[in-house]
């Protein structure tokens, strides 16, 4: 069995790369997706994507909460380097007006912005989402047909899953589906069709129980994959196949 561990932050572990991957190996998750986050994270994960390659691939942009340092150049910088073999999608992007750590209306043209590169280069996007889902709907709209990807660490309602579904984006679990208090959201993992379903980390943040509390760990995706394929009533072995086969169909350049 082999996992892919669609969005996580590698360089934000304390372990080097090399341990955390050969301890993410020893669990059969032997893929993963580094994410960038802010102008200073971009350079660090595109070259882990190069040194690690296959078995690490990255996105390119700018968080929500980083909205403010969305800029031309900054803009100019990710069209120049999407184009690398290592860049499998834009993002991770989108609205967080839960935090709002930048204002709404900068978070939201950032997000356009982000959503027009990858129609121009034809990439997936990550997407990130939370307590903004009429919004995140407009911006899906405008796009639509023209841009596909990720509602990544979903934690939203069933009309948010299934917009995101009628608009080719695939819904993303984290370790959030394995929290007690968590039944809307495993209600939502019951109904989001098979083939359009992915599981992640989100490491550093967001550890599955067991470790609940704990820096997770791309490792750890077991432990939120095991809770997804017993709410699909599937083995471990049913749910990799699937995952895998969604996130080549999604991600056209990972080497998987
Ligand atoms: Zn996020
Ligand atoms: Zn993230």
């Amino acid at each position: 069995m082999s996992w892919i561990d669609v969005h996580t932050h590698i360089n934000m572990l304390e372990a080097t790369p090399e341990e955390t991957l050969r301890v993410a190996a020893e669990q059969n998750v032997n893929h993963l997706i580094t994410i960038g986050t802010c102008p200073d994270d971009l350079p660090v994960v595109l070259n882990l994507a190069r040194q690690f390659t296959p078995f690490v691939a990255c996105t390119l942009g700018i968080h929500p909460h980083e909205a403010a340092l969305y800029t031309t150049e900054i803009e100019q910088w990710i069209r120049a380097n999407a184009g690398a073999p290592e860049v499998v999608a834009i993002g991770e992007t989108g609205l967080d007006y839960y935090y709002n750590n930048s204002p709404r209306e900068v978070q939201l043209h950032a997000f356009r912005a982000q959503m027009q590169i990858a129609a121009d280069l034809k990439l997936p996007i990550e997407i990130h989402t939370r307590d903004a889902e009429p919004d995140t709907m407009q911006v899906l709209k405008e796009f639509s047909g023209r841009v596909r990807g990720l509602l990544h660490c979903f934690t939203g309602t069933w009309e948010m899953a299934k917009f995101g579904l009628d608009h080719e984006f695939n819904i993303s679990i984290s370790g959030v589906v394995t929290f007690k208090n968590a039944e809307a959201l495993r209600d939502v993992v019951r109904q989001v069709p098979l083939d359009r379903l992915h599981v992640e980390t989100d490491a550093p943040f967001l550890a599955p129980i067991p470790h609940r509390g704990k820096k997770n760990q791309p490792a750890w995706v077991v432990h939120t994959a095991q809770v997804v394929a017993d709410l699909k009533a599937l083995s471990l072995a049913d749910l990799e196949r699937a995952t895998g086969q969604n996130a080549k169909r999604l991600f056209a350049k990972l080497r998987l």
